[in-house]
């Protein structure tokens, strides 16, 4: 679609596209093309009181709906989204970078499936349970603030809207500065499917202003915030006065053990593509790969080979697009050059601009080889495509280097079958595995242990961080 026609020289708030108070304009830019898609108004202080106070009035109503009512609104949303698929898939793609092929089964099919997904799942606010002399209700946890990171931004929206739309919470949502065009076009069709007045506000806006406010407001009970651990500990610190329920998405550096009995190339190959794929923007990339001794440089082949041949670009045959920024761009060569500094052996790629690629914020697929954990490559989050390789002697020492982490949000086994790779799993401090190339499920619990946060989306769990019990002692 034309990103240009949509509204996001405004907000919307109390189901209505409003001008803000105060706010200024801010590029979204297209980071293939270095080209400005559009402007997007960065929301004040001011405008955060009002959708607050929005969603505080329409929660008086919106909490006592009926369970099967909030189920027919989100699957009106759901076809929304699929007869709007295309601009979405436009919208993430254009300001991420990925290219559209991929954008439309790794951004969009599945926050459709998410969607219809919490729909049926807003039966369960209904269910009571009995305790003894008690029966346990369940209820909204009230007004929401969201605040999203630009990775996943569609994934990143359902994963908090579509649960809480299902518990019956309201919400005010603040997508990234650089990605928050698909954001536009859910407001749209949240709008034309018929959500009352105020359950869902649109307040993009900088961090540490819409943000921090969302954060610290008194009227906001739960703030779900997916980035960085540096901003989800702000984020916690400015929720702390108000003792409001803070669930964090936070960073990983996550381990991938390929065991000595895996089928070697097919576990390469898949761990690589794993960093790659959305430029290795992807918080639960596996960016150490853990290979045994033995088989360490016929390993390091394969990864050399896999990186040599992805194809680079936006079109209908490549693989991997550009960083989302200039800014993130920089960060990784950063890391690209501070892992010779500290002496990697730079296998494939490097943090020279690749052939043919003036323009666009491309950083050629990474792989370092002879990676030791104590080096920065290993223990901080890159965010790009650079994968770090290193040997184990045996499965104990491929344990405590895979556990070596302050993070704690995903890992990965490949084993010679999903049997044998169980016990390795257990042993594995994250909080989601995938073993032997298994897929991401959304009806699985998704989220992190350690510093990569705390609370899960996703799953049946993904709807419990919306809901608040109320015990009712009956009399005996
Ligand atoms: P970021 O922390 O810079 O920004 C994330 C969001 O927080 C943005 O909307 C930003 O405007 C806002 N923000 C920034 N400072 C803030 C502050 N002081 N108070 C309140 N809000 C603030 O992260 P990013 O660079 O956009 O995203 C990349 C990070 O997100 C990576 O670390 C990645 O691992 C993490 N991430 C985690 C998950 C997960 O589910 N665990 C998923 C995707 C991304």
């Amino acid at each position: 679609m034309d990103l240009t026609q949509l509204k996001t020289k405004q907000l919307y708030i109390n189901g209505e596209w409003r001008d803000s108070k105060g706010g200024s304009l801010h590029p979204v830019i297209n980071p293939a093309t270095e080209e400005t898609l559009c402007e997007v108004i960065q929301g004040t202080m001011e405008d955060v009181d009002d959708a607050v106070a929005a969603a505080k009035a329409a929660f008086k109503d919106w909490r006592h709906t009926r369970a099967a009512k909030r189920q027919a609104l989100m699957h009106a949303i759901a076809d929304g989204m699929e007869s709007r698929k295309q601009d979405l898939i436009d919208a993430v793609s254009q300001a991420l970078g990925c290219p559209p092929h991929i954008t439309e089964w790794l951004h969009v099919d599945g926050p459709i499936y998410a969607m219809r997904y919490y729909a049926d799942r807003a039966a369960v606010m209904e269910e009571t349970e009995k305790a003894g002399h008690s029966v346990v209700l369940k209820e909204p946890v009230g007004v929401c603030g969201f605040i999203t990171p630009w990775n996943y931004p569609l994934h990143q929206f359902v994963g908090k809207v579509a649960p809480a739309l299902a518990a019956g919470c309201t919400m005010i949502q603040k997508p990234s500065e650089i990605t928050p065009l698909q954001d536009y076009v859910m407001a749209e069709i949240i709008d034309a499917a018929g959500l009352p007045a105020g359950v869902f506000n649109l307040l993009p806006g900088a961090g540490p202003i819409v943000g921090a406010a969302l954060s610290s407001h008194v009227d906001i009970d739960m703030v779900s915030f997916t980035g960085s651990t540096r901003a989800g500990i702000e984020v916690a610190k400015s929720a702390a006065p108000t003792v409001k329920r803070v669930c964090q998405e936070l960073g990983g550096k996550s381990p991938l053990i390929i065991t000595p009995d895996a089928d070697l190339e097919t576990a390469v190959r898949w761990g690589c593509e794993d960093v790659f794929i959305n430029s290795g923007q992807t918080c639960t990339a596996l960016t150490r790969m853990l290979v045994p001794a033995e088989r360490y440089e016929e390993a390091v082949e394969i990864a050399r080979k896999v990186a040599d041949e992805v194809a680079m670009g936006t079109g209908s045959n490549d693989f991997m697009g550009p960083l989302s920024s200039a800014r993130q761009r920089d960060i990784v060569r950063g890391y690209i050059d501070k892992g010779v500094a500290e002496g990697a052996r730079l296998v494939a790629g490097g943090s020279e601009i690749p052939e043919g690629f003036a323009k666009g914020f491309y950083v050629k697929p990474t792989v370092f080889a002879d990676v030791t954990n104590d080096m920065a490559i290993a223990r901080e989050e890159i965010f790009g495509p650079v994968t770090c390789m290193i040997p184990y002697k045996d499965m104990d020492e491929a344990i405590a280097i895979a556990n070596d982490t302050e993070y704690g949000l995903s890992s990965g086994v490949w084993a010679k079958d999903a049997e044998a790779a169980m016990p390795v799993v257990r042993r594995i401090e994250a909080g989601l595995c995938f073993v032997n190339g298994g897929e991401f499920n959304y009806d699985a619990p998704f989220g992190g242990v350690k510093r990569s946060g705390n609370g899960r989306e996703f799953g049946a769990a993904g709807l419990d961080e919306f809901i608040e019990l109320k015990s009712v002692q009956l009399p005996t």
